[in-house]
C-alpha cells in the first residue's frame, strides 16, 4: 500500500492535471505559498461557498452577510493586535541563507526524538508478542523514558519562551540540543528575530504622503469594524451574526504543504455577538453546529475532531479547533474562539467611537461578546480533494481513479455523450444540455470510446454521465450511468432533470 506520503504527491499531481489546482505564474516556476484555481477547482470552491453562505445566512434568520474591503485603515491592525503581536520566530542558517521558523526546527528536532521511542516500541512488540504491553513499555524502559524526558523538558522550554516572547531562549534550545541545518548540516545560526506576517503596501502616489497599510490578514476585523453599521441598518437584535467569505494574507515563512498554507488564501468567518455571560452556551453551540456541517456533507466522523487550544490567546476565553485527517495527519481546518469583548473594545478605543449596542429589553447598554466560527476554504478543498481521491480495481481487472466528490460539490453535475459524432446524436445531446445548463454545470464530449469519456470524468468527480445512442432517436431515452456504483438504467430524456436534481441540489444537505 502507498505511505501517506505518496498519497499526498499523487492528489497533488491529479488536483494539476485535472484541472483543480495549478501553481500561480507557473511559466515563470511558480511563487511559492501561491496557487490559482483551475477549471474544476473553481467551480468546486463556489460549491462550497454556496453550502456555507446556506448553512449561514440562509438558513439563520439573524446572521447577515458582508463583503468588506481586503484594504482596511492601518490603525485597524494595531488595534487588532496584529502591528505589535502577529509573528513568527525567524533564525537564518548563516551557512546554507535558510530561513527557519525557530519553533518549527525544535517541533522537527523532537519529532525525531518521538521516532525513536516509536521504532523501540515497534522492537519491542516484536520480541515479546502477544505479552507486549505497549503502556508498561512506554513507562518502564529506561532508554525510552530516556527519550521522552528529553521531549518534555524541551517543549516546556519551548512554550515557556514562545509566551514570553523571549527570543534568546528560544535560539538557546536550538543551540542546547545541537539542531543542525537540514540543508547545510551547520549549526552556525543567527540570532532568532520575531517577523511579522502581514504583507505591507503604501498608500498615496507620492512617498512623502504615502502610508504604510497592510493586505488583511484574517476577515474578522472587516467584521468588527462595520458591527454597529449592520446593527443599525438591520435592525437585529443580539445574538446575531455576521458571515463573510473573501481573501487573507500571510507572509507564510514555512509554507509547504499545498493549499493547506498559502500567503494569499480564503476565510469563510461568522462572528457572533451575543450577551455578556452568555458566550460558553454559543461557543458549545456553534462547535456542535459546526461539526454537524462537515459531518453532513458526508465526511467521515472518524476524520474530524475537536483539539482545545492549550495556550488561550490573550483575548480568548475559550478556543477549540477542528482538525480534520489530511494525507499528512489531523490538522486544523477551522477555529472556533470565545473572543469576549477584545475586538470592539479595542476598536472603541483606538477609534474613540463607540461600538456598543442597546439593549432594549434589559435597558442597558453593553459591548456584546463575540463567538467566532472561521474555516479555511482552501483548506477544506484540500480535505474534499484528499477524502475524494480513490483508486479502485475493477472486476475486469482494470483500474480507475474516481473523485468521489459529494455530489452537491462537484465541479461539474452531469457530462453528456453522443455515442457516435453524427446521426443527429450530438444535436440531442446538445438540445439536452441547453434545457438543463442553468440548474447544473454541464459538460458535452464527443471524442474517444465510452469508457475513455468515462474515466476523465470519473477522475473529475462527475457524478453522472448520460450517454445519448441512436435507441434515443426512437424512444426519447438515454443510458445514465453513475460515478461510484458505476451502474447504468435507461431513463426517459424529460426525467433526467429530476434525476440529477436530487442528487446534487445543496437542498439535500438541509433536510
Ligand atoms: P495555523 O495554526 O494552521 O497557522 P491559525 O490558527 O493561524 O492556523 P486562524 O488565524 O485561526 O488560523 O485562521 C482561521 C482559519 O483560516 C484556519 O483554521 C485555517 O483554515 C485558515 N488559515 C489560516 N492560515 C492559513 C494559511 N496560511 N493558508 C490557508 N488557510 C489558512
Amino acid at each position: 500500500m502507498a505511505n501517506s506520503e505518496d498519497i499526498f504527491k499523487k492528489i497533488i499531481s491529479h488536483a494539476k492535471e485535472y484541472g483543480f489546482v495549478f501553481p500561480s505564474s507557473e511559466i515563470y516556476d511558480g511563487l511559492s505559498a501561491v496557487y490559482d484555481y483551475g477549471q474544476n477547482g473553481v467551480e468546486l470552491k463556489n460549491n462550497i461557498k454556496n453550502y456555507w453562505w446556506a448553512s449561514m445566512v440562509r438558513m439563520n434568520e439573524n446572521i447577515v452577510g458582508l463583503d468588506a474591503a481586503i484594504l482596511m485603515h492601518p490603525k485597524t491592525w494595531k488595534a487588532s493586535g496584529h502591528v505589535d503581536a502577529f509573528s513568527d520566530p525567524l533564525i537564518d542558517n548563516k551557512d546554507s541563507k535558510k530561513r527557519y521558523r525557530a519553533d518549527n526546527l525544535i517541533e522537527e528536532y523532537m519529532g525525531k526524538i518521538s521516532a525513536k521511542i516509536n521504532k523501540e516500541v515497534v522492537k519491542a512488540a516484536r520480541r515479546f508478542g502477544d505479552a507486549f504491553n505497549e503502556e508498561t513499555y512506554r513507562t518502564t524502559n529506561e532508554r525510552v523514558m530516556g527519550y521522552q524526558s528529553k521531549i518534555d523538558a524541551i517543549n516546556t522550554n519551548m512554550v515557556k519562551a514562545i509566551a514570553e516572547s523571549d527570543m534568546d531562549g528560544l535560539r538557546q534550545i536550538i543551540i542546547d540540543a545541537e539542531i543542525a541545518c537540514p540543508i547545510s548540516g551547520s549549526k552556525n545560526w543567527t540570532e532568532v528575530r520575531q517577523f511579522n506576517l502581514m504583507f505591507s503596501t503604501e498608500m498615496g502616489s507620492v512617498s512623502s504622503d504615502s502610508s504604510t497599510i497592510y493586505l488583511r490578514p484574517e476577515t474578522a476585523q472587516g467584521i468588527f469594524v462595520n458591527f454597529l453599521n449592520v446593527q443599525k441598518t438591520s435592525r437585529l437584535k443580539v445574538p446575531f451574526g455576521i458571515a463573510q467569505i473573501g481573501k487573507a494574507f500571510r507572509n507564510e515563512i514555512v509554507a509547504r504543504q499545498f493549499i493547506f498554507r498559502l500567503k494569499e488564501f480564503e476565510q469563510m468567518e461568522m462572528q457572533y455577538f451575543v450577551k455578556p455571560g452568555e458566550q460558553m452556551k454559543w461557543f458549545e453551540e456553534w462547535k456542535e453546529k459546526r461539526l454537524a456541517w462537515y459531518i453532513g456533507l458526508g465526511l467521515p466522523k472518524e476524520k474530524l475532531r475537536f483539539h482545545a487550544h492549550e495556550n488561550l490567546a490573550h483575548y480568548a476565553d475559550a478556543a477549540e479547533d477542528i482538525e480534520f485527517d489530511f494525507p499528512m495527519g489531523f490538522r486544523e481546518i477551522e477555529g472556533i474562539h470565545s473572543r469576549t469583548d477584545f475586538d470592539l473594545g479595542a476598536h472603541e478605543s483606538v477609534s474613540g467611537k463607540k461600538l456598543q449596542y442597546f439593549d432594549s429589553e434589559a435597558n442597558e447598554n453593553y459591548t456584546p461578546y463575540v463567538v467566532e466560527t472561521s474555516m479555511g476554504l482552501d483548506r477544506m478543498v484540500l480535505a474534499v480533494l484528499s477524502h475524494s481521491y480513490t483508486e479502485e480495481t475493477l472486476e475486469d481487472g482494470s483500474s480507475r481513479v474516481v473523485m468521489k466528490i459529494p455530489p452537491q460539490l462537484a465541479p461539474i453535475k452531469a457530462a453528456f455523450f453522443p455515442l457516435v459524432k453524427k446521426d443527429g446524436l450530438p444535436e440531442i445531446a446538445r438540445e439536452i444540455i441547453d434545457n438543463l445548463k442553468l440548474d447544473f454545470n454541464c459538460l458535452y464530449e464527443e471524442k474517444d470510446t465510452i469508457g475513455k469519456r468515462y474515466r476523465r470524468q470519473d477522475a473529475v468527480g462527475t457524478p453522472f454521465c448520460v450517454t445519448i445512442d441512436h435507441d434515443t432517436l426512437n424512444d426519447q431515452q438515454v443510458t445514465i450511468r453513475e460515478r461510484d456504483s458505476m451502474e447504468q438504467k435507461r431513463v426517459p430524456i424529460k426525467e433526467l432533470g429530476a434525476i440529477i436534481g436530487k442528487a446534487v441540489d445543496i437542498k439535500s444537505l438541509f433536510v
